[in-house]
């Protein structure tokens, strides 16, 4: 009998060990993790706060590239997660903002919607979300492509676009929060039906008792040292809400009754939760073919707090200190289930964030709200005592889109009019620089920030004209309270990137490197080919 058990064992070991990729090296899981809105100096700002099981692990038991940058703008959601795992930029992979203004179809559009899909799931409109949108193959699509489609790609998070750009058009699933129903969907566009392990997931009703939390500081005040008074006039408000303060109740918001969840740390807590219980249900990392599979996850609540409350809050530095704990947990599970030899783990941001305005005018910085409704209106009088006629479509993300069939049949060339808004818009406040589509298209731009705006333009779905406002400057259209992010300056650019877990040594390197790297460097890891237009170079895990 002994001798039996010593056989099997032996097969399994072999098996395991000896007959299977794993045997070239390669991971039995790639988790990717991306935290919406976290700028690079994050890791460091609240480290005296983070547990050794989070972050810390990461940067001291990882390596850690302290010099990460997006080399494109705008610096947004979608544009993020799609240039994260192409490793190629809005240039090539087409995701140039999270809306735009499709001149085809002569309407706005949102990055991941499409309308011939169904939701799976739910009975709301939430899940009629594809991949649809994104022109490029990405590093999921390519592992897929490798092993004759037989590993497991998941994509999962709050935001329908942080799970489905992440995934891939090959992916076996994304599935994202239907906020008005309180469940994880998907789109008919992946499957037919929601696999078993989720139907029991939503079952459980988890959002429904994070509705009943109060939100509540999770250390003892004195130890906050990165935030400023809790009540003032700059920080937004939570739905039903009348101060900007501690506690905060989750009260139902009118856009959907869960919504709220979103605006709370317990957003990121629900998306581990749904991360852990698709490794378990899908058996990720436990291919039986032992090939690599890979998970996307995204965690948006950071983004949906740092938006209303800035990121000089005590609930963004609470968000922070909590975001730390479910990343320990995770991690936990992680080296428990899957093995730190066994899965390989990269983490970053799909872009930072600006200050509050009025929160640093107090310090004396130069920043303000860029008055984007009277450039607009400012704008169509220009054309039309120019031109006798207002070729404007629209003012988005920036972007100036102009009627170009109505400049051509009144003989006009399109380039000309270009030029004269670009002038016309130099002397409009707070505008940095202006640059056209025809210089764009024509020729190639190097310097900062033009090469920036050159790799995030897509001429099918960009502008005629495109603006850079000064730093700190951003639209006013949440308001006047709260901040966002979008620019091409190092508060939305820089962003961390660590990597921890198999084959990965410790260390820190200050090379400036780009988001573009990341999809390359992982392919290798992973011993695939780089992306279909990843324009990214290999990273070296050297000090
Ligand atoms: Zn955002």
């Amino acid at each position: 009998m002994k001798i039996f058990i010593f056989v099997i064992a032996l097969y399994l070991f072999g098996f395991s060990l000896g007959f299977t990729q794993t045997q070239l090296g390669k991971p039995k899981l790639v988790v990717g993790i991306v935290i919406d809105q976290m700028r690079y100096d994050n890791l460091y700002r609240y480290w005296h706060n983070y547990s050794e099981k989070g972050f810390k692990k990461l940067v001291n038991q990882g390596f850690s590239f302290e010099n990460t940058f997006y080399n494109y703008v705008p610096t947004y959601t979608g544009p993020g997660h799609a240039t994260i795992y192409s490793g190629t930029t809005p240039k090539m992979h087409g995701i140039v903002a999270n809306d735009w203004y499709d001149i085809h179809q002569k309407k706005q559009v949102y990055c991941s919607e499409d309308p011939e899909v169904q939701t799976i799931g739910s009975n709301t409109n939430a899940g009629k979300m594809s991949p649809k949108n994104l022109l490029t193959p990405n590093i999921c699509d390519h592992l897929k492509f490798s092993t004759n489609f037989r590993s497991k790609v998941i994509g999962v998070a709050l935001k329908d676009r942080s799970a489905i750009m992440p995934a891939g058009h090959s992916a076996d699933a994304a599935f994202w929060f239907d906020r008005k129903e309180g469940v994880f969907i998907s789109s008919s566009y992946y499957l037919k039906e929601l696999p078993n392990w989720l139907v029991q997931f939503n079952n459980k009703k988890i959002p429904d008792s994070l509705m009943k939390l109060t939100w509540n500081l999770s250390l003892p005040i004195e130890k906050y040292h990165q935030s400023s008074k809790d009540e003032n006039t700059f920080e937004g408000k939570l739905p039903e809400e009348t101060s900007t303060s501690f506690p905060h109740k989750l009260n139902p918001h009118k856009k959907g009754k869960y919504e709220t969840i979103v605006y709370t740390p317990y957003g990121n807590e629900l998306t581990t939760f749904l991360a852990i219980a698709a490794i378990e249900g899908e058996k990720l990392g436990k291919n039986p073919h032992g090939v690599t599979d890979m998970l996307c996850i995204s965690y948006s609540s950071t983004d949906y707090v740092g938006h209303v409350f800035g990121p000089n809050s005590l609930e963004t530095e609470d968000t922070y200190i909590r975001m730390d704990k479910t990343l320990g947990d995770l991690l936990d599970y992680l080296e428990k289930n899957i093995g730190k030899d066994n899965f390989l783990l990269f983490l970053t941001a799909d872009h930072g964030v600006a200050p509050i305005p009025d929160f640093v005018q107090q310090y004396r910085f130069s920043a303000g709200h860029f008055d984007y409704q009277t450039y607009e209106k400012n704008l169509r009088t220009f054309l039309k005592e120019k031109y006798n006629e207002d070729f404007l479509i629209t003012y988005l993300n920036q972007n100036v889109y102009l009627d170009e069939p109505k400049i051509h049949a009144k003989g006009l060339s399109v380039a000309e009019v270009e030029k004269e808004i670009v002038l016309w818009s130099l002397n409009f406040p707070n505008v940095h620089s202006a640059i056209n589509k025809h210089n764009l298209i024509f020729n190639e731009y190097r310097e900062f920030p033009f090469a920036n705006v050159q790799k995030g333009f897509y001429p099918q779905r960009s502008g005629n004209v495109i603006l850079v406002y000064k730093p700190n400057y951003f639209d006013d259209e949440y308001g006047k309270t709260g901040t966002t992010h979008g620019a091409c300056y190092t508060y939305d650019s820089q962003v961390p990137l660590l990597f921890y877990g198999a084959g990965i040594p410790k260390g820190k390197s200050f090379e400036e490197v780009h988001i573009t790297d990341i999809a390359p460097t992982v392919a290798s890891l992973i011993k695939i080919n780089k992306p279909a237009s990843s324009i990214g170079k290999c990273l070296k895990f050297e000090d």
